[in-house]
């Protein structure tokens, strides 16, 4: 595997993407383990994150520790379904601030279409964690990092749930700087776009629209 993917293999983080594929969840269901998966993912995407060191004052003493200037953090969730990570990743890290980059598939040619773009200011000194369930064909991920780009982020971390290798692939090739947090990746991508053996339509089963 490319060194740009990381496996969040953690058992509690697979014990719930198992939970999450089946045919079977509920909406609510479903809902809630991606909210969980995310948070228990953001544990290891803002593992290499900066630190500075903060004086403290303990009942006992003073003493130095260290802290994440969370307000350094953009989280920016692919509309729609990136949204269903963005609580749980909150949760973690709530100061962070969150753009938004709204793209739909364009099913004819499954490319991505910008219909929204909103970012926090001063991005230049912010490191940006990109959330998409499905890291599928990839146009999606590239069209919203090409244009997150334009914006000059001091970094740039990508984060999905199930990818494919021909996503891996695509993603990897346009923006090798760019680490892919997953939490598996499946066999393949089929000839309608959906990964295999996959979760479905992520959109559609976080929000209930199908
Ligand atoms: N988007 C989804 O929601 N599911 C897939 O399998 C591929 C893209």
């Amino acid at each position: 595997m490319l060194r740009a993917v990381h496996l969040v293999d953690h058992p509690l983080v697979q014990h719930k993407l198992s939970l999450l594929r089946q045919r079977s969840r509920s909406t609510n269901s479903f809902r809630r383990l991606v909210h969980e998966i995310a948070l228990l993912m953001a544990y290891e995407v803002t593992r290499s994150m900066p630190t500075h060191e903060v004086e403290i004052e303990t009942p006992l003493e003073r003493t130095v520790g260290r802290q994440i200037d969370g307000k350094k953090i953009v989280l920016v969730p692919i509309l729609r379904a990136g949204v269903g990570l963005l609580d749980g990743v909150l949760d973690v890290v709530p100061g962070a601030r969150v753009g938004h980059i709204g793209l739909y598939r364009d099913p004819a040619t499954l490319r991505a279409v910008e219909y929204y773009f909103k970012m926090p200011e001063a991005m230049h000194s912010r490191d940006a964690i990109v959330l998409d369930p499905m890291l599928a064909t990839g146009n999606s991920a590239v069209a919203a990092i090409d244009r997150l780009k334009q914006t000059g982020p001091r970094s740039i971390r990508f984060v999905c749930l199930i990818a494919c290798p021909q996503g891996v692939r695509r993603l990897h090739d346009a923006h090798p700087e760019v680490p892919i947090h997953t939490a598996a990746v499946d066999r393949e991508l089929d000839a309608d776009g959906y990964i295999r053996p996959g979760l479905g339509d992520a959109g559609d089963r976080i929000f209930g629209t199908k």
